[in-house]
């Protein structure tokens, strides 16, 4: 990957994607056939290298501020051009402390958590010693309106009592605990469809927690995961964020922030598939060299400029 300056942008965040370029070109990419064996103590061993090199760097965990955590609080946009060059590796994220739903759930526990769960849930996370689960999808609502959800939350004594199903709720299997959306009051009471909701930390060692399936994508069991809340006291004790305020992860603002450095992966994504392409349309070899380059190479020539021109604009 050559990452060159973006007239556009401000030097210090054309400093952040050629210092995270750096690693990621020099560590990464050239180790991606090891990457992916997690049990491999071999690959732990070059997992914790790669983390000290980031470390090191300063580029550890940029959506998190810089007072009480390991991150560098790099603020929205930093992180979103800073995604950009993560995202030429699928390996990268992890190895730079911001991977999800562990990420976003970092950030909903700092800003909402009592300091009994920062200890108990947050700290560890951080550390990587526990991983982490988001329940906002349901089966039958769509996802893309977080108001939508009809997964109830009612007290009873001092516990919430959670009814409702959510799917593709990534890495719950393994997770040490699930933040949950939940509505904690009927649409048609005070404060209508769009108020009344709330997160719970469930802990998924907990009798109400239950994986009822790993969903297949592509075909390929993942780590996707339906999963049942139920209508049992003990499912879930504790609100991740005052009752009734907006939730985070919806359309709020945080929502939105947490949006543009997910998108900018995408576009990550795009200049890694383009570098392919370029590199198989000059190394492959076809009978008809000269006809077969005149019909690729003006093609891939007009993608490059496009993209160019679209980030300028
Ligand atoms: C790999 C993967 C991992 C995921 N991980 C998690 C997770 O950890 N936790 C979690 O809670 N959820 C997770 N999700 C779910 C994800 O958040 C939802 O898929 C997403 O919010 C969209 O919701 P939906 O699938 O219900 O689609 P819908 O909201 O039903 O949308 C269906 C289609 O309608 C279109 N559409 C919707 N609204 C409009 C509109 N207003 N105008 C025009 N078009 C519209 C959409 O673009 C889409 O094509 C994950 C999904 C995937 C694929």
């Amino acid at each position: 990957m050559q990452v060159s300056p973006v007239p556009t942008l401000d030097p210090e965040t054309n400093q952040i994607r050629e210092a995270t370029a750096n690693i990621v070109n020099r560590y990464i990419i050239p180790n991606e056939d090891r990457l992916g064996d997690y049990r491999n103590p071999e690959t732990q061993r070059l997992r914790h290298e790669i983390q000290e090199h980031v470390k090191a760097a300063g580029l550890w965990a940029p959506h998190l501020p810089k007072d009480g955590t390991a991150g560098w609080g790099s603020g929205c946009m930093k992180h979103a051009y800073m995604n950009e060059i993560l995202a030429w590796s699928p390996y990268s994220n992890p190895l730079f402390g911001v991977v999800a739903p562990d990420s976003g759930n970092q950030t909903i526990l700092l800003k909402y958590g009592t300091e009994e769960q920062k200890k108990k849930w947050l700290e560890p996370l951080i550390r990587g010693e526990i991983r982490s689960c988001f329940s906002m999808t349901e089966p039958d609502a769509p996802g893309s309106d977080p108001y939508a959800i009809q997964t109830r939350a009612v007290r009873d004594g001092d516990e919430w009592v959670i009814n409702g199903r959510k799917w593709f709720t990534t890495g719950a299997d393994g997770a040490a605990f699930a933040i949950v959306m939940c509505r904690t009051e009927e649409p048609d009471g005070a404060g209508g469809q769009k108020e009344k909701m709330t997160q719970i930390i469930v802990p998924t060692d907990t009798p109400g927690f239950r994986i009822v399936r790993k969903i297949k994508v592509w075909g390929i069991e993942s780590n996707h995961c339906e999963v049942e809340y139920a209508e049992r006291p003990g499912a879930g004790d504790e609100p991740a964020r005052p009752d009734g305020e907006r939730p985070p992860g919806g359309a709020g603002p945080a929502g939105r922030g947490a949006r543009v450095p997910l998108h900018e992966q995408t576009v990550g994504q795009m200049w890694r598939a383009f570098d392919l392409m370029v590199r198989r349309s000059m190394d492959r070899e076809v009978r008809e060299r000269e006809a077969g380059d005149e019909a690729v190479h003006p093609g891939v020539h007009r993608g490059f400029v496009h993209r160019h021109r679209a980030r300028r604009g």
